[in-house]
């Protein structure tokens, strides 16, 4: 029998390796840039036309190569980066694998141009599809420049494969980005058939971000910054308000090279729990640095994943570290409300958000008055959750804070909507049904986790038929609806009958709330990122919560502001609309032109 086995020739077998690093033009860009980064580059620039396709240009100013290292560099498995096999147990250069170069030639016409500081003249090496057709001198300055014509020429599957022409610019752009995000210091030049995509001057990472998300971006971010022995996580996360609707502007590198991780990806999102509209996505840019030796990079052909070595670790960091910035960040800025009437300058609250979660409820079994005791009030905001025990509570919690003075002068309600106060820095403006909303979406969380139901039994128990549907639903939701409060027997035929409700509704309005809560869970179906007891409570926080239009004493907008500083989130509401806006005494200088 003849042999059927045989090695290929190495042109075949470039072909084939090439197919893995190179699979698009975006890829070469990437695969060029890296290259760029390890001869320690201060300005990368690249040009391309038809996306790529025909004609991609890629320079630096770094090291550059000798002749001999010029025309070794295009051979397969010729780096200067590992040499030996404990090399690749710690990889600190964005290449190593040694086949880009040998890849990229093997499927186009490629020319380097290359001159390190030692020499006088360039080399120019010109391949094509893995013959070297020229090895020349020429005028040049330091660095490299790399250009590679008519990519795929020779593989037409793959040039065919090609997604159209905006999607592989924008895969190229999406590159460059990426780079030029993990490394702010380095300029950055992307030109496309002669249009400017990308020019960035070396600056600070915060001056990065803004050039490259734009302003209003730029100067909401929050910046992160932990560092352990083991990991260190730096960068920016930007407010829930601007989540996205893909995970397309989530910028995450590990040790500066881009990478694609899930298990990040989840911790992160997992630490925006409750403040993202249902289903958005986080922006942020985030640089993980950790030992080399802790993590595998070789286990990718393009080297976008990564394999960690304490995957739990990493994770439990990653989502401490992102609530913690949530939490005690300038979305949620430290606020000192202030009695404009003290006169030991005390603080009437003193209000630090950066207190463990603090929900300040009453779990109360026992039916009780949950109104405010001042005659008037319609609103059942939990008075004696502040007025009475819990009082201590709060003065715990805050220190030398004391509790709330019946009369809070320095508090206005707008239009029985808005509630504004001044506060050491300025002024704030609450919205008092999204302020409200937020008090409550935590107290239910609370029940739920601690299997404390607040709930009030009613003296007169209520009957209610319902719809085969959502007599169903109720079924369903038994157990969360008792731990959020709700009292509810099932009759059987449609029907059930409410003895207890929620301390925070208001007696007389059981039937209704308890209608609108499942209409509301009905109606946030889609958002399939919640579980049911999330869902339940972000509905009934909805529904029980205090409307605009409702009037408030000054007295329950004072607890209302109170409760608000005390939950974990008081900034925005668990849809993500904002709760607070804050106007610095500075602003209102500058508008009235007295700076
Ligand atoms: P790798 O980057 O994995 O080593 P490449 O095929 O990308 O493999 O490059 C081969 C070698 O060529 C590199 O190890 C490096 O020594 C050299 N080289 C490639 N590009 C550049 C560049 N822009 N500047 C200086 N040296 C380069
Ligand atoms: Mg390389």
């Amino acid at each position: 029998m003849p042999a059927t086995i045989h090695i290929m020739p190495p042109e075949l077998a470039n072909k084939i390796a090439a197919g893995e690093v190179v699979q698009r033009p975006a890829s070469a860009v990437k695969e060029l840039i890296e290259n760029a980064l390890d001869a320690g580059a201060r300005r990368i620039t690249v040009h391309v036309k038809d996306a790529g396709r025909a004609f991609i240009q890629v320079s630096d100013d770094g090291s550059g190569m000798s002749a001999e290292d010029a025309a070794l560099s295009i051979h397969r498995h010729a780096t200067s980066k590992v040499l030996r096999p404990e090399d690749l147990e710690r990889i600190g250069t964005f290449g190593f694998r040694g086949e880009a170069l040998a890849s990229i030639s093997a499927v186009s016409q490629l020319e380097l141009r290359t001159r390190t500081a030692l020499d006088d003249v360039a080399t120019v090496v010109r391949v094509d599809g893995d013959t070297v057709r020229e090895v020349t001198k020429a005028a040049a300055g330091v660095g490299t420049t790399v250009i590679v014509k008519n990519l795929f020429y020779n593989t037409p599957a793959r040039r065919n494969f090609l997604k159209t022409r905006q999607t592989e610019l924008k895969n190229i752009a999406d590159v460059v980005t990426r780079a030029a995000l993990a490394h702010p210091t380095i300029a950055w030049l992307l030109v496309s058939d002669d249009e400017t995509f990308l020019d960035l001057r070396p600056g600070t990472s915060q001056e990065r971000v803004s050039a490259i998300l734009g302003e209003r971006v730029g100067q909401s971010l929050m910046p992160v910054e932990e560092r352990t022995d083991y990991l260190s996580i730096e960068g920016f996360l930007a407010r829930p308000e601007f989540a996205r609707r893909s995970r397309t502007e989530q910028y995450l590198t590990l040790n500066r090279r881009p990478i694609q991780n899930k298990m990040i990806a989840h911790a992160i999102f997992q630490g925006y729990e409750h403040l993202l509209i249902n289903g958005g996505f986080p922006l942020f840019v985030l640089d993980l640095t950790i030992d080399p030796a802790r993590v595998d990079v070789n286990v990718h052909p393009s080297k976008l994943e990564v394999k960690f070595e304490q995957e739990g670790t990493i994770y439990r960091m990653v989502l401490s570290v992102i609530r913690k910035t949530l939490a005690a960040n300038d979305l949620v800025p430290r606020v000192e409300f202030r009695d404009g009437n003290a006169v030991n300058g005390e603080d009437r609250f003193h209000l630090v958000p950066d207190i463990p979660p603090a929900p300040v409820f009453a779990f109360r079994k026992d039916p009780g008055p949950t109104n405010v005791v001042d005659g008037g009030s319609i609103l059942p905001l939990s008075m004696p959750a502040s007025r009475h025990a819990p009082a201590e509570t709060v003065e715990h919690r805050q220190g030398a804070a004391r509790s709330i003075d019946a009369d809070a002068r320095a508090i206005w309600q707008i239009q029985n909507k808005y509630i504004v106060s001044q506060v050491r820095s300025g002024l704030v403006i609450v919205d008092q049904h999204v302020a409200h909303e937020r008090i409550l979406y935590e107290r239910v969380l609370a029940n739920f986790e601690n299997s404390l139901p607040a709930i009030q039994q009613l003296l007169f128990p209520q009957t209610l038929e319902l719809t085969a549907t959502d007599y169903a639903l109720v079924r369903e939701l038994e157990e969360h609806l008792r731990l959020l409060g709700f009292d509810i027997k099932l009759f059987g035929k449609n029907t059930v009958v409410i003895e207890g409700i929620p301390a925070d509704v208001k007696v007389g309005n059981e039937k209704k709330i308890l209608l609108d809560v499942l209409e509301e869970y009905k109606a946030n179906e889609h958002a399939e990122v919640m579980d049911a007891r999330d869902r339940l409570a972000k509905s009934f926080a909805c529904k029980a919560a205090i409307k605009a239009g409702d009037p408030l004493t000054s007295n329950e907008m004072t607890v209302l502001i109170e409760q608000l500083f005390l939950t974990k989130m008081p900034y925005v509401c668990p849809h993500g609309r904002p709760v607070v806006i804050r106007i610095p005494i500075e602003e209102l200088d500058r508008r009235f032109g007295r700076t």
